[in-house]
């Protein structure tokens, strides 16, 4: 039986991870759940899946947790505040832990599990974004296993052999990420100067957290996922290809020597992989229908639109600038995003202001967490005085 801590219980990758656990009750227990302030949205979930522990985040709601459960009648321990969580990540309670918050706010209980040896099923990216390296390394000392959550990565990840899961160490000359291209995909810059954040996050495959939904409006979530690839698969830019397919069918493909291209398809609906990294190697049932091939109709592949969507490129530049640069690249693009969703920075500003806070703020190399943490505060920084400065 896995134990497992599901870090981001109250959001939409977590509430798909649970559907699945709870499809399982043989093979998965919900052992630890975590959420950053929704007291109210955790003591259900509590009440639901009976965990061991329940973390929050704001370590301000701890008590009111402690009351809400007591108020359900329920036993389940409470943990709170940053050091309540990464301590949930490597403790005892679990050997399998979903990375499932957003943004930055997951990278230390991402490297916690990491370091902890669990198996780690990461949907995070932007803890890869900003420490791939040292989760990369941490990885390899404690012996983790790391199964992506990310669709594209997920799919990647089945189609290499099962034993090797770098391009190199798998013979395997390329990788194929799919975009579906977002809300406004065919609309030129023009056409996007009043969009506002209801329409940016009606997402026309998936239903997901309000963050992800803007980087797929934006093409951020697919340079994240770009940078998520070179450290997942020890892949270079070069080696990494982006092309739009509005089906969302295609998850991604990986293109061998011999010719063969290998993709894995199935329905836009994240319980695919959130099963398939729970029970790896073995296959379980998901929740997901199957794909209806005759019903399908046409599958479609296009070019980005790179003019637009900027923030690709802009990924690619921080990929190639190294050490900070996808630090600084993700610390900007978290401000630019919650200013969009707060009403106080326009669309087509966001790629503008990510693009000043990279030229603002030198790469340097980062050796260590520290760093890193630094690095991120500083672009957050000066991300918020650019803002105030040339686009408010
Ligand atoms: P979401 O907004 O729906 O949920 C985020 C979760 O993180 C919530 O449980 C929230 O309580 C928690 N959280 C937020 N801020 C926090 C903080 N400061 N400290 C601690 N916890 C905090 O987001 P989501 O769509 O589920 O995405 C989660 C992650 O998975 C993101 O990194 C996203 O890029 C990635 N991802 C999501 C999808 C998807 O379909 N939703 C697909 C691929 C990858
Ligand atoms: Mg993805």
């Amino acid at each position: 039986m896995r134990q497992v801590a599901v870090l981001g219980a109250t959001g939409s990758i977590g509430a798909s991870a649970l559907d699945v656990i709870a499809r399982h009750p043989q093979r998965f227990r919900a052992s630890v759940l975590s959420a950053n302030r929704n007291v109210e949205a955790l003591v259900a979930l509590c009440a639901r899946f009976q965990p061991d522990l329940a973390v929050i985040s704001d370590a301000a709601a701890e008590p009111a947790l402690r009351s809400g459960l007591a108020s359900a009648g329920l036993r389940t321990r409470v943990a709170g505040g940053d050091a309540g969580l990464q301590q949930a990540a490597a403790g005892e309670l679990c050997d399998t832990v979903i990375a499932a918050i957003v943004g930055a706010a997951g990278l230390e209980s991402t490297l916690a599990a990491a370091r902890a040896g669990k198996r780690l099923l990461l949907a995070n990216k932007e803890a890869v974004v900003i420490a791939g390296g040292l989760l990369r390394d941490a990885l390899r000392s404690s012996g983790a296993e790391l199964i992506p959550i990310d669709s594209e990565h997920n799919a990647i990840f089945q189609c290499l052999p099962s034993d090797r899961h770098s391009l190199a160490a798998a013979g395997a000359r390329r990788i194929t990420l799919t975009a579906s291209g977002g809300p406004f995909r065919g609309r030129r810059r023009s056409d996007l100067t009043s969009v506002t954040p209801d329409q940016a996050c009606a997402h026309p495959k998936w239903r997901m957290g309000r963050k992800i939904s803007v980087d797929s409006a934006t093409l951020m979530n697919k340079g994240l996922e770009v940078i998520e690839a070179h450290w997942l698969f020890g892949a270079d830019a070069a080696q990494i290809d982006v092309v739009v397919h509005p089906e969302s069918i295609v998850h991604s493909l990986v293109e061998y020597p011999d010719g063969s291209m290998l993709a894995q398809l199935g329905n836009p609906d994240m319980r695919t992989a959130l099963a398939h990294a729970l029970a790896w190697p073995e296959r379980i049932e998901s929740g997901v229908a199957a794909l209806d091939l005759k019903q399908l109709g046409q599958l479609r592949f296009e070019p980005p639109d790179r003019d637009t969507f900027r923030c690709l490129d802009l990924a690619y530049r921080a990929l190639a600038g190294g050490g900070t640069a996808p630090t600084i690249l993700n610390a900007a693009n978290e401000i630019a995003v919650d200013a969009f969703l707060a009403g106080t920075l326009p669309f087509l500003a966001i790629d503008e202001l990510i693009e000043a806070t990279l030229s603002d703020q030198p790469a340097t190399p980062a050796p260590d967490l520290e760093s890193l943490i630094y690095a991120d505060l500083t672009a957050r920084k000066a991300a918020q005085r650019i803002m105030q400065r040339s686009f408010c």
